[in-house]
């Protein structure tokens, strides 16, 4: 509990250096993150279509980010 574990902040070098993880750093939130319809505490996205369309927009928004 003292210092930063090396084995983290290689993690957050990866993910910074990563952002292709994008859904896959998503956390589920008992919605579906792209059309907000109630899910259980396990899936992201209600549908593969939301799940599609979700990495899509996120692309789009990561493209215009540059
Ligand atoms: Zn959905």
């Amino acid at each position: 509990m003292s210092e930063a574990n090396p084995i983290d902040n290689f993690m957050d070098t990866v993910r910074q250096a990563t952002p292709v993880l994008g859904i896959a750093a998503l956390k589920p939130k008992g919605a579906c993150w792209y059309c907000n319809q109630p899910l259980d505490n396990v899936r992201k996205f209600c549908s593969k279509t939301c799940a599609d369309d979700y990495r899509t927009e996120e692309e789009v928004f990561r493209n215009i980010a540059k």
